[in-house]
């Protein structure tokens, strides 16, 4: 049996529908590694903190303290702020439209994946992101690496976000999931990338059933 199972990938490819699946399946701790870098970019949007300048950047992390909390209502962990539920605000355009910045700053990673190695210490855990089986658990046992076609995963974004936000244009989601790949693929620190050993999983023409049990079988391999 697999004790901890990454899942990384391009964004809205579904990592984070699978990831709590599995968890949930296995009695495994879920972790939304991406939520990390969401609460640090809103943070740093609320307190108008110059991301280019390594001193604020280095004093403000200071300032930060994140925390997931598991809630049974949505099923799910949610992540806090300095003790406020942030799970939902940090899905806001305007945080998504900055993530992928602060993301490719060097002192900013490294003070999430310290965080999240921790987590993963003597309990299962299934995390997904970008670089959790290639930087944070190069070891994991089961490595998934996931992708789909560009149109279905703009669509998928495009309903998730139009509930909350009627006013979003598909061209917006479009722009927005295109240059976060882009830049998350091309930072210096920890670039998107499969990892040698990671198993795809196109998911372009899969139901989330039958993901959800390919998946789950590599898990029990
Ligand atoms: O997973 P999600 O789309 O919420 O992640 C938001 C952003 O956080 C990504 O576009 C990427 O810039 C960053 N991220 C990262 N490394 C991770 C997880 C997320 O750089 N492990």
């Amino acid at each position: 049996k697999k004790i901890i199972i990454t899942i990384d990938g391009w964004s809205s490819c579904g990592k984070s529908t699978l990831a709590k699946q599995l968890a949930k399946a296995l009695n495994y701790l879920y972790v939304d590694s991406g939520a990390m870098y969401r609460a640090i970019t809103l943070y740093f949007l609320r307190n108008h903190i110059d991301w280019t300048d390594k001193k604020e950047v280095h004093n403000a992390l200071k300032d930060i303290s994140l925390e997931f909390i598991y809630n049974p209502k949505s099923e799910r962990s949610e992540i806090y702020l300095n003790e406020e539920n942030v799970e939902y605000v940090i899905r806001d355009m305007v945080v998504a439209e900055k993530v992928s910045d602060v993301a490719a700053i060097k002192e900013v990673r490294e003070y999430a994946v310290k965080q999240q190695q921790k987590m993963g210490k003597n309990r299962g855990i299934v995390m997904d992101g970008r670089d959790i089986g290639t930087v944070v658990f190069p070891d994991a046992e089961l490595k998934i690496f996931m992708t789909a076609d560009n149109a279905v995963r703009v669509e998928r974004r495009f309903q998730e976000l139009y509930e909350k936000n009627p006013n979003i244009t598909i061209e917006e989601v479009k722009n927005n999931l295109e240059l976060r790949d882009y830049i998350d693929s091309h930072r210096e620190v920890s670039p998107l990338h499969q990892a040698e050993d990671a198993i795809v999983l196109d998911n372009t023409n899969l139901t989330e059933k039958e993901q959800f049990h390919k998946a789950l079988k590599l898990a029990h391999k």
